[in-house]
Formats: C-alpha cells, structure tokens, sequence
C-alpha cells in the first residue's frame, strides 16, 4: 500500500485528512485538485478521493461525448 499505509497525511494542500489512497502525482493535477507533494506519487483522503474520481469521470465523459458526436 506504499505511503498510505503508513498513516500518511493527504497531499492536497490545505487539507490535514488521513490518506486513503495514493494516486500518480500528475493524474492528480490533471484533474484541477492542487497538490503540495513534490514526489511522483500523491495521498489522497477519502473526501479528495472522492473527488478526483469526480473530475476524471467528467472529462472521461466529456471525451466520450466529443468522441460520439464526430
Ligand atoms: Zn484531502
């Protein structure tokens, strides 16, 4: 489980929450939520989680529609 199971912190700046899952850096970027780790690797909490799960399903859907229409 790498960093996470060692009771990190979530990398999302200003956020103090237990980390549930640990995410690729720039996936996390990508997806608008602003990261304060500087390693490839980024600490999600369960709410931050939650939310950039959120923002890859729109854009995946956004595609999707875009890849439909033409
Ligand atoms: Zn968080």
């Amino acid at each position: 489980m790498g960093i996470v199971g060692k009771g990190a912190k979530c990398n999302v700046s200003g956020c103090d929450n237990d980390a549930v899952r640990s995410l690729n850096t720039g996936k996390v970027e990508d997806a608008g939520l602003s990261v304060s780790s500087d390693g490839k690797k980024t600490a999600l909490c369960k709410t931050h989680y939650k939310e950039w799960k959120k923002e890859t399903k729109g854009s995946r859907d956004l595609e999707r529609a875009r890849f439909d229409r033409f």
